[in-house]
């Protein structure tokens, strides 16, 4: 279908009695897959491997559609972390899956007990349109591993991707194991109003107060990806070349499009004239003199977000913000330079909301304390960066402010690091994905305790001088 099609798709009412049946035929599903083996769990994954593998090609053509993402940005952050997610679960998944053992407490001696993974059951997963693939098919692996069926709710700002992965998924499961249903807000309304087991939510989080409210309603256990504004401080210790080359990459890929992209800078004012060369020359290294023709460079989602995004950067320097670099924009193409913006006044908006585009405030300071008082005044961000060579300042960063995850001398590799949780904190996100703890969020941890010697009759009346005197602690 043409992309006007496919957006008309999107446009349409959701189809609630189809959501229902689906929805329905997925409890039927939840109930039998929660005697499903670790050889039967991997058997879908790799459902999932295949249909990934055998269609890049479609995969590069539907992220270039949707705002022209260069080929390798796809590999890096679509294909890559879901097929590395989907090799840790086949690898580990047995072993996930066994049940814990615990050793008996004073009170339950002459018990066994463990810990049991059960499937959570019916999962919904709702995902944002800056990874399309990577957002839904990750915790697609996850809800899979840990024996879940699944209905993703992916983005109607990507409907390229979005159509293609509904084929994709048809083209595999049963839609009473694994259903993809598009659509923008009202299909999310009608998916949230049902008694799902678990919800997967990835986005802002506005949205994610939306979800939460809503699994309220059927006390649904909830994952929430969300985002915020992302600091990162640069103090004069740092190698200052390596912090601009890493914090442009991380800026810019995606144009900025990124969840856990740095989001304005606190630069130490002895090394601001030296970063901010730095990262001029650093930008042109990357997208050439005129990014506009660069085929790495991305674009803006939309006509709306460009609108906002460039709309931040004229209120600021409306407010006396001075671009350092960058700055062109052409409204057609959705395009927006890799773009230094130095000077920032406080009260503009660019340091209120998530900037989520080629924006890059940098700010500076002399003493790290207003810094940490600045960072731990505003919401706990989904990440916080350090470019540092001294120890005593990292120790203080870490040690004086709370954040989803942090990097010390380079940013947003915690989320390519398979070993490591994945997740915010109060705002930027409840819960945590990927590896293990992907599973984790899709399993339910279930105490068990199986009486071997009829010990615990001790407790039952009459109370006993000896049962008094065991209870007393
Ligand atoms: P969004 O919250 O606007 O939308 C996310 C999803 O929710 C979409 O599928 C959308 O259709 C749906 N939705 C939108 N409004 C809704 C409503 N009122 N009720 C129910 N569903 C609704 O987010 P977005 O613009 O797609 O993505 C950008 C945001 O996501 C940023 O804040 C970013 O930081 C965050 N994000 C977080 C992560 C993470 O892993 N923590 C990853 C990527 C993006």
């Amino acid at each position: 279908s043409t992309p006007a099609e496919q957006l008309a798709a999107s446009d349409t009412a959701p189809d609630v009695a189809a959501i229902d049946t689906i929805f329905r035929s997925q409890q039927a599903t939840a109930l039998q897959w929660r005697r499903s083996t670790p050889a039967e769990r991997i058997e879908r994954i790799k459902k999932l491997v295949a249909l990934v593998q055998d269609n890049t090609d479609r995969i590069y053509a539907a992220a270039h559609a949707d705002f022209r993402k260069p080929e390798s940005e796809v590999d890096i952050s679509e294909i890559m972390p879901v097929l590395a997610e989907a090799r840790k679960n086949i690898k580990k998944l047995k072993k996930w899956m066994k049940p814990k053992r615990v050793m008996p407490t004073s009170t339950t001696f002459g018990t066994k007990a463990w810990i049991q993974y059960e499937p959570r059951g019916v999962s919904l997963i709702i995902s944002p349109w800056n990874y399309p693939l990577n957002l839904s098919f990750m915790p697609l692996v996850s809800a899979l591993g840990a024996g879940c069926p699944a209905i993703i709710k992916p983005s109607e700002m990507t409907p390229h991707m979005s159509a293609l992965m509904k084929e994709l998924i048809e083209s595999a499961f049963d839609p009473s194991e694994v259903a993809v249903i598009e659509g923008d807000v009202r299909a999310s309304q009608a998916l949230l109003s049902l008694p799902f087991d678990h919800i997967f939510f990835t986005g802002s989080p506005t949205v994610g107060k939306i979800v939460m409210k809503a699994a309220a309603e059927h006390l649904t256990s909830v994952t929430l990806e969300l985002g915020g504004k992302s600091p990162v401080i640069v103090d004069e210790t740092a190698n200052v070349k390596r912090a601009a080359e890493s914090i442009t990459w991380g800026k810019f890929a995606n144009n900025g499009q990124t969840c856990i992209a740095p989001d304005y800078l606190f630069v130490h004012e002895s090394v601001k004239e030296a970063f901010v060369e730095a990262a001029s020359a650093q930008i042109r290294k990357f997208y050439g003199d005129n990014p506009e023709q660069s085929a790495d460079y991305c674009r803006i989602v939309n006509g709306r977000h460009h609108g906002r995004i460039q709309g931040l950067m004229t209120e600021a320097v409306d407010k006396g913000a001075r671009i350092a670099h960058g700055g062109q924009s052409n409204d057609e193409e959705h395009f927006l330079a890799p773009t230094l913006i130095t000077d920032v006044p406080a009260d503009a908006r660019i340091m209120e909301e998530e900037i989520f585009g080629p924006l890059l405030p940098i700010l500076t300071y002399t003493d790290l304390d207003q810094v940490l008082g600045h960072i731990n005044e505003n919401p706990k961000p989904l990440a916080l960066y350090l470019f540092s060579r001294d120890q005593a300042t990292m120790d203080k960063v870490m040690h004086s402010t709370s954040a989803g995850s942090t990097c010390i001398n380079t940013n947003m590799v915690q989320y390519l690091h398979g070993n490591l949780p994945f997740g915010g904190v109060n705002n930027s996100g409840i819960g945590n994905a990927h590896g293990h703890w992907g599973f984790k969020a899709f399993s339910h941890e279930r105490s068990v305790v199986r009486d071997k010697f009829s010990m615990t009759k001790m407790f039952n009346p009459p109370y006993t001088d000896f049962v008094k005197k065991m209870i007393k602690f």
